[in-house]
């Protein structure tokens, strides 16, 4: 493990002066659910950092598994202004933040629809977006659960393909929390201005199974099935099936490669 989190370490290595509120506590169930219990009424942009998570989630109740100091583990709260139907290409927008600053630190990953960042075909870094809507605006709690060593006991628990990335595991944890907290609201400030639409090409650049076949699965069954064919300008997937081109919204659904 590197140096200890630091919040003052952390704002002190950012490359902007935006403001968030950044805060760094050692043990939490879930820096998510934290955020979403302070909704509108903490100060926001707000950085919540948990040395440990012990209950961490993914979507549709699954959960994200991290080793105390072998990852980074986070939430970022931010306003956007309008319903929450605006959001719907935030995941991606957030994929590619992710995967830009990785990318800037020597770290090259792909992006797997619609929210999963893979590095050597193993989930490197998951994320899970929650909202919760007011009038006229909407909190949006952006969970990002980022390996930096997997132990094995803890790859076994998982029991699905995982990456690690021993070179971020030997930075100092507070510049990298800087690099991507600088990236998130380079991204979160784009998005609030023009949605989804100018993310849409890099998404592509960074696309894990561009041009290969693929099935869209909810809960074991398979929805669709096609060549993956990037995605739109409002971050859903296309799909060339049998049937032509379709664009699948991500809900709750998965993907997965066909192996035929
Ligand atoms: P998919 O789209 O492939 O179904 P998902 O995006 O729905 O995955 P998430 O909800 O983002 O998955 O994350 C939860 C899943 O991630 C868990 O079910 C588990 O398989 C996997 N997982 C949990 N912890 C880790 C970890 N530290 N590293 C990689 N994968 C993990």
């Amino acid at each position: 493990m590197g140096a200890r989190l630091s919040a003052p370490a952390i704002a002190a290595q950012r490359a902007t002066s935006s403001a968030v509120h950044i805060e760094v506590v050692q043990e939490t169930g879930s820096t998510n659910a934290d955020l979403m219990a302070r909704a509108m009424a903490g100060a926001l942009p707000a950085l919540l950092i948990a040395e440990h998570q012990t209950a961490g989630r993914g979507r549709a109740g699954r959960s994200w598994l991290a080793a105390p100091g072998d990852a980074l583990t986070f939430s970022l709260a931010w306003r956007f202004s309008g319903g929450a139907q605006r959001l719907a290409g935030l995941p991606l927008a957030v994929g590619v933040a992710v995967a830009e600053a990785l990318a800037r630190l020597d770290v090259p990953v792909q992006l797997k629809w619609p929210n999963d960042v893979l590095k050597d075909d193993g989930k490197l870094a998951g994320m899970l977006i929650e909202t919760q809507s007011t009038a006229g605006a909407t909190l949006a709690v952006i969970g990002i659960g980022l390996n930096l060593l997997v132990p094995a006991a803890l790859e076994q628990q998982i029991g699905r393909a995982v990456a690690a990335a021993p070179w971020l595991a030997r930075m100092d944890r507070n510049t990298l929390m800087a690099a991507l907290l600088d990236a998130l609201v380079e991204a979160l400030s784009a998005f609030e201005l023009h949605g989804f639409a100018p993310f849409a090409a890099r998404w592509n650049q960074y696309h894990a199974w561009a041009g290969q076949p693929v099935r869209i699965v909810d809960h074991g069954a398979t929805l669709q099935q096609g060549v993956a064919a990037g995605v739109d300008d409002s971050g859903r997937l296309l799909l060339d099936t049998a049937d032509g081109r379709v664009a699948i919204s991500a809900g709750d659904v998965s993907l997965r490669l066909d192996v035929r």
